[in-house]
């Protein structure tokens, strides 16, 4: 997996046969892998078969998942345990978990275009969360959090950019409430697995780790 992560951001989408929005604006366009070459990477990767049995295709869901949040086995782990004695649907709760991480959140909110871009940024120091500064991209954001790009982040061009096209967006999560005045969003609800937007089965990846 960790070479999985080092390699080609498209690739990945076509190994997990999903388009996994790893590359900002590129994705929605016809320049998109997935659009021109929607089938494994590989000199066989036409011919690959599905045909996978039980434990292989939750192997899949469990790297499908991985690589959206480019994330290694051993986060991912950490996470799981993290929520599998919570109440509650083991697999929503685990989405939850991972769409609340602090890169994700920010990349939901448009502060990030990509998820890599979302880590860099947050490794970086350019985010406040609720007045002070976190660099942990995996940091569990909560219900009524609130984050901000730090002011002294505000002047670098990318950010200029960016809370220009923060002020038109349109579409942001339900489960975000986003200030287009003050370019401040605040998590209002637990993220459920409708919103990630791409099709997954968590409930795969529990009895993976349950077997
Ligand atoms: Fe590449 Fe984005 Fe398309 Fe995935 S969705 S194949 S990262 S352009």
């Amino acid at each position: 997996m960790a070479r999985d992560l080092l390699g080609s951001k498209c690739k990945r989408c076509r190994r997990s046969g999903e388009k996994l929005f790893l590359k900002g604006d590129r994705c929605n366009t016809a320049k998109c892998a997935m659009v021109k070459r929607p089938y494994a990477p590989g000199v066989h990767g036409k011919r690959m078969s599905r045909g996978l049995s039980e434990f292989g295709k939750q192997l899949a869901m469990k790297q499908r998942i991985k690589r959206m949040y480019g994330i290694l086995e051993r986060q991912f782990r950490k996470h799981y345990e993290e929520i599998e004695n919570k109440q509650g649907v083991t697999g929503d709760l685990l989405m939850a978990r991972l769409e609340l991480r602090l890169d994700n959140v920010v990349r939901k909110m448009g502060f990030a275009l990509s998820p890599i871009q979302a880590r860099q940024l947050v490794n970086h120091g350019a985010f406040l969360l609720n007045g002070k500064s976190v660099t942990i991209p995996s940091y569990e954001v909560k219900i009524g959090d609130v984050i901000s790009i730090k002011e002294s982040k505000k002047v670098n061009p990318y950010f200029v950019n960016q809370i220009q096209a923060l002020k038109n967006k349109k579409d942001f999560p339900r489960w975000i409430a986003f200030d287009q005045n003050a370019i401040v969003g605040t998590v209002i609800a637990l993220p459920a697995r409708e919103d990630v937007g791409i099709q997954v089965d968590p409930q795969m990846v529990v009895e993976s780790y349950s077997r």
